[in-house]
């Protein structure tokens, strides 16, 4: 299938009051009765009052990394009160399982077969999706416009759906949802925006636009990632949190790359959830080593942004950065052995992010990484 270079296409509500825009948003989308998603922590803080809507419908029970039960327990509420959109609240589990209800509303499971890896995009069709509305309360996981969510299947599996039907059509960011996020939150999801914006970059796709982008949001995220965690309550550095996770967001389209492939496979590891942004942040610095020689002059180029002397800084300044922020330094801090990585490097070779790492990727590679990361 032929995908755009450049699409960008949800309504951003940015630096606003989600009380203001959402009912608004909604009517314009023709939603009446919309399916609200989010998670028990958020619920208990009282977020679903703030969001100036009727809360009649609600699926309050996502998890970190959403799986194939818990989205046909969301879409049986949805059904049993008639719903006609659906609104993820929270960061990217919610919102993903928002955009996979949707996607249930007019297709039937299981959801492996709409799977990107198993060549899913042709069976989405966009006209039996209902719309989906996001509002981040975390800024990293960019699903906020991004096309893609990631599920754990019922194979055991964590994979994407990608497609612009998953777009969401409106995306409500306001600072004040995320002056509540704790402090590890707030250092893994922003370490999620930040390898988004670097991972993105150096894809070899050519998309100068979405490299601009990129760049922005990445010194936004370096600028700010400190500061957002040392004092949730800054609402300056969490704006420009969320603008950083917007950034990466509109940017993914053009392709991440190992950090993203190695924490997606391990994101399916059943002993324990693992937090998709302690992976990522855990990962970043050895694979930026593995592509230095691949991906010199992009890496420099990013380097110069960040005011360091060269690229070969970098793996030594982002494993430095993860260690201030408080955020586990290798897989054993979250209780993974090497035992345990043995079926996870296939899995990594075979997400759909590896075709975009700058370095070329074999299982012996993502072994490698696993091990150096351990
Ligand atoms: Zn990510």
């Amino acid at each position: 299938m032929i995908t755009p270079t450049l699409n960008y296409v949800t309504s951003v509500f940015f630096d606003v009051r989600v009380k203001d825009v959402l009912p608004e948003v909604m009517s314009g989308l023709g939603i009446s009765r919309p399916m609200l998603i989010t998670d028990p922590g958020l619920k208990d803080l009282g977020i679903l009052d703030r969001l100036g809507v009727d809360v009649e419908a609600v699926y309050d029970q996502v998890q970190t990394n959403p799986t194939e039960a818990s989205a046909m327990a969301a879409l049986a509420v949805y059904v049993d009160n008639g719903c006609d959109g659906c609104v993820g609240i929270g960061g990217g589990s919610s919102m993903d399982l928002a955009k996979v209800v949707a996607l249930l509303v007019g297709h039937n499971p299981p959801l492996c077969q709409y799977a990107f890896i198993h060549g899913g995009v042709k069976k989405i069709n966009p006209s039996l999706m209902p719309p989906v509305v996001a509002v981040p309360t975390t800024a990293g996981s960019g699903s906020e416009v991004g096309r893609a969510a990631l599920v754990s299947l019922d194979t055991g599996d964590k994979l994407a759906l990608i497609s612009s039907a998953l777009v969401p059509k409106a995306a409500v960011c306001d600072p004040d949802l995320t002056l509540s996020m704790p402090v590890g939150l707030t250092a893994a999801t922003g370490m999620d925006a930040i390898s988004h914006c670097i991972e993105t970059y150096c894809s070899p796709r050519f998309n100068p636009i979405a490299e601009s982008i990129a760049i922005d949001g990445l010194v936004r995220g370096w600028k700010n990632i400190r500061k957002a965690t040392a004092d949730g309550t800054d609402r300056n550095a969490r704006r420009e949190m969320l603008m950083a996770a917007l950034a990466g967001g509109l940017t993914f389209q053009k392709g991440l790359g190992a950090v993203h492939s190695l924490s997606h496979a391990l994101g399916a590891f059943v002993k324990k959830p693992l937090h998709h942004g302690a992976l990522n942040a855990i990962f970043l610095p050895h694979v930026v080593r593995f592509n230095l020689k691949d991906c010199r002059q992009k890496l420099q180029i990013i380097a110069g942004r960040l005011h360091l002397d060269s690229a070969d800084e970098l793996p030594d300044v982002l494993a430095e950065l993860v260690l201030e922020l408080g955020l586990p330094t290798c897989l054993k801090e979250l209780g993974v052995t090497a035992e345990d990585l043995q079926p996870f490097a296939a899995k990594a070779l075979a997400d759909h992010c590896s075709a975009t790492n700058p370095r070329a990727m074999s299982i012996d590679d993502c072994m490698m990484l696993y091990d150096a990361a351990l």
